[in-house]
């Protein structure tokens, strides 16, 4: 590698960061992160800060997981990377594909087609809808349902579900036949609604009113994230999911959870699906899937939706959907060591435990902070909504925003920033110390 001079030199001028403004990135170069060590990271200047982002919402196992780093060490020497396109197959992507269907056996998923990461795996799931709908001579069903605020990615199929302006207007005109509704997020909604139980009852209603209004015979599925992650950690009611479930199960509308940030532990369970007690019909996954070592996702697919194509009598029964790196072997042995570490550390129960700490400490900087207008979280992911005035809710402004940032880095805190919400989700081996080192941190930023 080119020495230090020569990377800060180029910092932000051939790179085109996902999202920010190009011209941003020349004026205020990123920082540039050299190295890892448990919770921590290493910048090219030499100071050692926690990341209280995990990577992006994925190094659940922290840096320094040496079993990973030894699975794709040992695959690179066997085999750096064979197809999984018909005709071929890999030793990890097999073992990895019947680990997953046992880990999200209480789910009902049967299938895994593998993908290289999230927004392929929110493409593969709307692709395999629609083509469900073929197979059932039920053709007209390509509508898609989705909760404003929700995050899938941004591939063209993902972006249009998405429920954010900041993802979609740029592109447009995405996918037509899709229709969102609003979230159930208790601090801003358009019921003003404060009662969770009661706002889940109200967007529920949302949802049936839409399918009635768009004809349930034309509405392929409805995607949503168990805990909605990018869209600021809103957390909705218990009941809520279940509520879902059951509208989209009345209307046979299919249900693809999107656990690309609550698969493998985050919200302090298996699955954010499992947490709310719902079995959907397709779970997207990726980032955890190898804890952020190597690029690969997952969809899986449940037992009554691969009935319908494994049965097929059709012509739309065969898969013309993949990627190159389609069940990548390094990455699938990345995965298999990366689930078997999550497995053995019990890591849905620390982010449990470790969350209701973060959230009790959370709570405390709202108290000390008035430019803290709403905390939210489970497990290891949480939000602090900014605000620069708590009756109007008006949100605090970006200089404002990344000022915090820079203080808490400089008091040895990585946060991330995503509109007026700092987010976290810190790797999930975190300890009660770190969980005190990330508020104290905090704390100096606000
Ligand atoms: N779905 C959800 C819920 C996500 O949070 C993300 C990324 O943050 C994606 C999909 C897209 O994943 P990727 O960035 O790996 O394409």
């Amino acid at each position: 590698m080119r020495d230090i001079n020569f990377l800060t030199e180029n910092n932000g001028k051939p790179i085109w960061h996902p999202m920010a403004h190009p011209a941003e990135m020349r004026a205020q170069p990123p920082k540039i992160i050299m190295k890892g060590e448990g919770v921590s990271v290493t910048d090219i200047d030499g100071r050692t800060v926690i990341d209280a982002v995990g990577g992006l919402w994925n190094v659940n196992l922290g840096y320094s997981c040496d079993p990973i780093k030894q699975a794709i060490a040992a695959q690179l020497e066997a085999l750096p990377y064979y197809s999984g396109f018909r005709g071929t197959s890999t030793g990890p992507s097999i073992e990895l594909a019947y680990e997953l269907t046992e880990w999200f056996g209480p789910e009902g998923m049967a299938r895994v087609f593998f993908t290289s990461g999230g927004s392929d795996s929110v493409e593969t799931a709307l692709r395999l809808a629609r083509q469900y709908w073929k197979i059932r001579g039920q053709a007209d069903r390509t509508k898609f349902l989705a909760l404003k605020k929700g995050y899938h990615g941004t591939h063209f199929g993902g972006a249009s579900v998405n429920g954010n302006a900041n993802f979609r207007r740029n592109y447009e005109p995405l996918m037509p036949g899709v229709f969102h509704i609003p979230a159930p997020w208790v601090y801003r909604n358009p019921f003003d609604e404060s009662d969770p139980a009661r706002l889940a009852k109200l967007c529920a209603k949302a949802l049936e009113d839409e399918i009635a209004f768009q004809g349930a015979d034309t509405i392929a599925a409805f995607i949503m994230e168990p805990v909605l992650g990018a869209g600021g950690v809103i957390v909705p009611h218990e009941s809520f999911m279940g509520l879902v479930r059951e509208i989209c199960h009345r209307h046979g509308i299919l249900l693809i959870a999107d656990e690309v940030v609550t698969g493998f532990g985050r919200a302090g369970a298996w699955s954010g699906s499992r947490l709310w007690g719902v079995k959907p019909d397709m779970m997207t996954m990726a980032k955890a899937i190898t804890s952020g070592y190597f690029p690969l996702g997952a969809t899986l697919i449940g037992e009554a939706v691969a009935d319908v194509f494994e049965s097929d009598k059709t012509s739309f029964g065969a898969i013309g959907h993949g990627y190159t790196y389609s069940g990548h072997p390094v990455g699938c042995a990345a995965g298999l060591a990366a689930l078997a570490e999550t497995r053995r550390l019990r890591l849905d129960e620390n982010a449990a435990r470790r969350g209701a700490e973060l959230a009790t400490a959370l709570e405390r900087l709202k108290t000390r902070h008035d430019i803290v207008g709403d905390v939210r979280g489970r497990g290891l992911m949480a939000a602090l909504e900014l605000v620069s005035d708590h009756a109007s809710k008006k949100p605090a402004d970006k200089k404002t925003m990344s000022a915090v940032a820079d203080a808490a880095y400089e008091a040895g805190v990585m946060i991330r920033v995503s509109g007026n919400n700092i987010i976290l989700s810190p790797p999930l081996m975190l300890t009660a110390r770190d969980v005190e080192a990330i508020a104290a941190g905090l704390d100096a930023g606000l």
